[in-house]
Formats: C-alpha cells, sequence, structure tokens
C-alpha cells in the first residue's frame, strides 16, 4: 500500500494537474461512467466535531474510494486545521487497499479546479474582469486555479471583513494583475466571472447586481439551508453543475429550485459540456451559473493523480499491509 503523506502534496500537484483530473472525472460523471455513492455526514456528539465520507468509483479512471474526514472546530486552537481529510484509495479489481492520501491541501485543489474548468468551459472567451465574494481559505486558490482560464486584467473582491482581502491583494500582486476592494454592486457591475466561495446563509449577490454575459461560479454552498446568491438569477440563467442531485438539495440551486423558480431538468452537468453533448454558452449576453457543490470523486480524481505522479518521482512511502 502506498502512503502519500499531507506535506508532500504541495510538491507533487499543482492546479495544473487537478484542472486535469477533475475535468476528466466530470466527463465521466456525464457519460455515466463514474458515480458518487451516497454522502455520510454525522455530528458526532463529541468535540463539536461533523464527521462523513465521500466515496464513488470511476470506471474510467478506475479510481475507487472515498474521501473520510470532516470538521473539528477547536482544530485551530491546537495549531490544526479545523478541516480534516484523509482519501483512501482501493484496487477496483481486488478491493484491497492502494493508498492513503492526505485530504486537506487536495480538497483545495479539487474544488478550485472545478470552478476553473467551469470558467473555461462557460465564460465568455473575452472575459476580462474577475470577481471574487469571500477571502477565506479556499479563496486564494479559486483565485489562482481561475487566473489561468482567461487573460483576466483586473480582480475586484469583496469580503464582509475586508482586512481579509488582504490575501487575495498579495496573490494579484504577486502575478501583478490589478486588484480592487469593492462593494457587492460594484462587482456586479465590473466582474465578466464571478466566483461565490463562502459560508453565508443569504443571498450577497444579487439579481440586479448582475449583467448579461456574466459566468457565476457559486462554490460556497454545499449544505442544506448556505446560499450565496439571488436564487431569481436562476430565472434567467443557463445552470450548469458537477452533480445534479447534490445541486437541488445542498447546493446554491436547492433555492431556486424550492421557490419553482426552475425545475431539476433546467440543471445541466459540466461534463455534458466537457463531452460536447451540451453546447454551453450560446451567446455573449447569457448568463451562466456553475453549482459547483462538491464530489467525492473528484477527491478521488486528484488522488489518483497524486499516487502516479508520486510512483513516478520515486517518493512513494510503500508499506505492507
Ligand atoms: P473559511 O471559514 O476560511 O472562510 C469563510 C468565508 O465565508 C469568509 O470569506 C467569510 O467572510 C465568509 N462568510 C462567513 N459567513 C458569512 C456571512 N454570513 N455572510 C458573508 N460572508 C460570510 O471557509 P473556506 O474554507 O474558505 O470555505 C468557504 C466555503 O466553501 C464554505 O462554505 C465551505 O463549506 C465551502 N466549500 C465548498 C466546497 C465545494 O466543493 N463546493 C469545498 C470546500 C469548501
Amino acid at each position: 500500500m502506498i502512503i502519500v503523506p499531507e506535506r508532500e502534496i504541495a510538491g507533487l500537484l499543482g492546479p495544473a494537474d487537478a484542472y486535469k483530473a477533475v475535468e476528466a472525472v466530470f466527463g465521466a460523471m456525464a457519460a455515466g461512467r463514474a458515480v458518487n455513492f451516497p454522502v455520510i455526514r454525522e455530528a458526532i456528539g463529541h468535540a463539536d466535531a461533523l464527521y462523513g465520507f465521500k466515496s464513488g468509483f470511476d470506471r474510467d479512471g478506475l479510481a475507487l474510494g472515498l474521501k473520510s474526514g470532516g470538521y473539528w472546530p477547536g482544530n485551530a486552537a491546537k495549531g490544526l486545521t479545523n478541516h480534516q481529510s484523509s482519501v483512501f484509495l482501493f484496487d477496483a479489481d481486488t478491493g484491497q487497499c492502494r493508498a492513503i492520501v492526505g485530504g486537506n491541501l487536495l480538497t483545495a485543489l479539487r474544488t478550485a479546479a472545478a470552478s476553473a474548468v467551469s470558467i473555461n468551459y462557460l465564460a465568455r472567451k473575452d472575459a476580462k474582469v474577475l470577481g471574487i465574494v469571500g477571502a477565506g481559505h479556499q479563496s486564494v486558490f479559486q483565485l489562482r486555479a481561475a487566473l489561468a482560464q482567461r487573460a483576466f486584467e483586473r480582480i475586484v473582491a469583496w469580503n464582509r471583513d475586508p482586512a481579509k482581502l488582504a490575501r487575495l491583494a498579495d496573490v494579484a500582486g504577486e502575478l501583478k494583475i490589478p486588484f480592487q476592494a469593492v462593494s457587492l454592486p460594484e462587482l456586479g457591475a465590473m466582474a465578466d466571472v464571478i466566483i461565490t466561495i463562502v459560508s453565508a446563509h443569504v443571498p450577497l449577490v444579487l439579481d440586479n447586481h448582475i449583467r448579461p454575459g456574466t459566468h457565476i461560479a457559486c462554490m460556497g454552498t454545499d449544505t442544506k439551508g448556505k446560499q450565496e446568491i439571488d436564487a431569481a438569477i436562476f430565472g434567467h440563467a443557463t445552470v450548469f453543475t458537477d452533480e445534479i442531485a447534490q445541486s437541488i438539495s445542498i447546493g446554491e440551486a436547492q433555492h431556486a429550485i424550492a421557490a419553482g423558480i426552475i425545475k431539476q431538468a433546467d440543471i445541466h452537468q459540466l461534463g455534458a459540456v466537457i463531452n460536447g453533448k451540451h453546447p454551453g454558452r450560446t451567446s455573449d449576453s447569457e448568463i451562466t451559473i456553475f453549482d459547483g457543490t462538491g464530489v467525492g470523486l473528484q477527491d478521488l480524481a486528484v488522488a489518483s493523480s497524486v499516487v502516479d505522479l508520486a510512483l513516478a518521482r520515486g517518493v512513494a512511502t510503500k508499506v505492507d499491509f
């Protein structure tokens, strides 16, 4: 069995590798060749922790396994990350445990890769201004992955606590792209692409903020009750997601579905666009939404890539198991 500890991940897998892995598995999901199994998530009644696992099988990539972990709110006080996860991969032919891979950095890379894939396939080719709503842990990864998809000339960003925007401004400075802290209406008026990556329970980006032609990647809503954008936007947008079952239940689309603004049949898999089965954006004035809910197959895809890279570079730790 192979072990790739958390500390090795940064040296092995970058945003471009994560992009390739996530694009491929979204395509496999839409072709019916990769399946996510039901998600388990429970409050364990200890350390205030939420624990669960996401699992699945990709017959194309032969990735079988699960990501296990969750949220331990007391970790920060111990100098640890509150979100903790590990990925377990199994041999699809024998069921033997093939690898254990640190899942913390991988979660950020695979989440950023999902919005990046959506930008590549759905944003206008001439998109120039990137808007980021949120400045938490994930936001920096989102920014870096998005910047690789279009020739963005400006970054505009909003966060509830503006002081945290410094981490996004630092990345913009490093890449020599002008950065501006703005209000939410200004962000909507300026941005061609908007990524929302917050844990909010009320809509922040409103229908009257958005211009025609905008692509919005909603990445923060991954639980029932969370919300980042006005459900009314769904009424005049073309809507894509990673997994339709999650989009309508725990994703951003849950509110538009509950309000009867759209039906399940109005939501398309991003993988269908990747596979050439859906045209994606069809005009420069169309508003597109990607509801990125986060699926286990994304974790398995990036973890499999890490194992391949670790083996190829001779840095995989092998143990008898
Ligand atoms: P974080 O705790 O580091 O940052 C939270 C962000 O949300 C900050 O910008 C904070 O200002 C903002 N925020 C919190 N409550 C808010 C409110 N009521 N109104 C406005 N802004 C508010 O979290 P993170 O690790 O950056 O994750 C951000 C979100 O992304 C979380 O909701 C997380 O569950 C979600 N997430 C989704 C996926 C996925 O695959 N879709 C993967 C990882 C994380």
